[in-house]
């Protein structure tokens, strides 16, 4: 199977003629063909872009959230298609791509359907004067996401950029392309207006860099490495267009001794290791009271050795492949990394799997302690199913040790003290944080990180403010 380029309402070849093979994480089979689009490729896809704004620009909020609205509805009929494609393409278990990735793909869709066609107009009375505040579309758009949550990321950018009036060129992970193809049947078989959403596949280095490059791009979404992400700041930022930034994270999981402790563990487990501890968000740095540490640790490695590793289409799976060999063999850096550091590996390695695997990347979750809180294991972002234990006493010692990264997306502190919690929150050098729960999202609220973890938020009312040029209207009473 190759895949193909959508430009201009059109199913079309790269002119490069390359491509990359894109693999099973399970199985190493081959999935598809990825065209590696070029500059012109690009150009034409931007140069459709700008042909479909005026008109697409023109449409009232309405207009265009009833368009958002039907690509909900196909997307919803393709629910499974996606779950599937989903699976096969990352390696993570079904049950997990239904409920997570399918479900928030529509749900995008439909939240900022509903968020537009609610939108008001500011209004600012001075004593002789009425301010009114619009918020206008800004262009054309580039829109480049990672791997993890390929649909769902996507999804989440470019309904609230075309419901705010903007038109795109979407540039997909090249390791996770099948439903960014599937978006654009989607978009084909509702007759969206040619040139709204165009899609570009490809690696970073020719695709994405040409994208974010060109003179044409009014605005830039990205979600990805912080690494790439500064490469793409400094592209972005001769020419001043529109930034917005979601990258790594190094998140902590802090448990006090007065937690509920079942339900403590479920969740510094789910925040661990859901979709193999590959989510920006997971929480691998576990900082637990001294009084319930040795319990902790304990009923933790009995949870983790419980889940079930495997085929990621059974519905019983818990834990699936990771990306890629290269992802794997990165975790297995660290893991070394951590023996070299000083650290113990309580639980994780090789999985015991069937024979139809063997070509896969698998490792069982692994649980490191006995580092310090400054060893590069507890500091930089590893980005797979491995957390480090830390022990903590007092309040401002924990501060130090949970503020000691250069990430700061997120986090979550589990305590019966809720008073506690929300003070330790504001000390936190982070974007978001929950208290006895993790992962609990509502759509409305900011989300974003400081320092490494990337600049601006996205979600609710930040990201249609994103997505637009706020400009204000004076106008002088008789
Ligand atoms: P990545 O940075 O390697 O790639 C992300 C995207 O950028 C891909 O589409 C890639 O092809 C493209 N790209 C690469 N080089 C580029 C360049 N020079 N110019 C333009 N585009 C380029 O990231 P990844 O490995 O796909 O994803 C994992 C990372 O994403 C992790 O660090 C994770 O924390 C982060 N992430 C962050 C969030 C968030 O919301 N903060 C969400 C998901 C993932």
């Amino acid at each position: 199977m190759q895949l193909m380029n959508y430009i201009n309402g059109n199913f079309c070849p790269q002119a490069s003629g390359k491509w990359i093979t894109n693999l099973n994480p399970a199985t190493g089979e081959e999935i598809c063909k990825v065209p590696v689009s070029n500059s012109k490729d690009v150009k034409e896809a931007i140069n459709s872009a700008k042909k479909a704004y005026p008109n697409w620009s023109k449409n009232t909020p309405h207009e265009r959230a009833m368009w958002l609205d039907k690509i909900a509805n196909k997307l919803e009929e393709m629910f499974e298609e996606i779950a599937q494609l989903e699976s096969m393409d990352t390696g993570k278990p079904i049950s997990l791509s239904r409920s997570v990735d399918a479900n928030r793909s529509v749900a995008n869709f439909r939240f900022f359907s509903e968020m537009i066609k609610g939108m008001e107009i500011e209004e600012f009375e001075m004593k002789d004067a009425t301010n009114y505040v619009i918020q206008k579309p800004i262009g054309v758009g580039a829109l480049i996401t990672p791997w993890n949550l390929p649909l769902y990321l996507l999804s989440w950018k470019v309904a609230p950029a075309i419901g705010m009036g903007n038109t795109v060129v979407c540039k997909p992970s090249e390791l996770t392309p099948m439903t960014a193809d599937l978006l654009m049947r989607a978009v084909d078989e509702i007759g969206l207006p040619a040139g709204v959403i165009n899609l570009v596949h490809g690696n970073g280095i020719e695709t994405g860099s040409s994208l974010v490059e060109d003179s044409d791009i009014d605005f830039v979404s990205f979600t990805g490495g912080t690494v790439t992400g500064s490469k793409v700041a400094s592209s972005a930022a001769s020419s001043f267009k529109k930034l917005s930034l979601e990258l790594g994270g190094k998140n902590s999981s802090i448990v006090f001794a007065d937690c509920d402790f079942e339900k403590t563990i479920a969740g510094v487990v789910r925040s661990g290791f859901l979709n193999q501890g590959q989510i920006c968000l997971c929480g691998s740095r576990i900082f637990i009271e001294e009084e319930i540490y040795e319990d902790f640790k304990n009923s933790l490695i009995n949870a983790v050795e419980e889940m079930k590793i495997g085929d990621p289409l059974d519905e019983e799976t818990d834990l699936g492949a990771l990306i890629s060999k290269e992802h794997l063999k990165k975790i297995e850096y660290y893991s070394n990394l951590a023996i070299e550091e000083g650290g113990v590996l309580l639980t994780g390695g090789v999985p015991c799997l069937p024979k139809d695997f063997e070509n896969g990347n698998w490792i069982a979750p692994i649980i490191v302690e006995g580092l310090s809180y400054e060893s590069r294991c507890s500091k930089e972002e590893i980005f797979g199913p491995m957390v480090t234990l830390h022990k903590f006493k007092e309040e401002s010692e924990l501060i130090k040790m949970v503020n000691n990264t250069r990430y700061g997306l997120a986090g979550s502190i589990w305590t019966k003290d809720i008073e506690r919690g929300r003070r330790l929150s504001e000390s936190i050098e982070t974007g978001m944080i929950w208290i006895n729960t993790w992962l609990h999202r509502d759509l409305r609220v900011p989300f974003g990180g400081v320092k490494d973890s990337g600049v601006g938020r996205e979600g609710g009312r930040w990201s249609l403010g994103f997505f637009s040029e706020a400009m204000n209207v004076c106008v002088k009473q008789e």
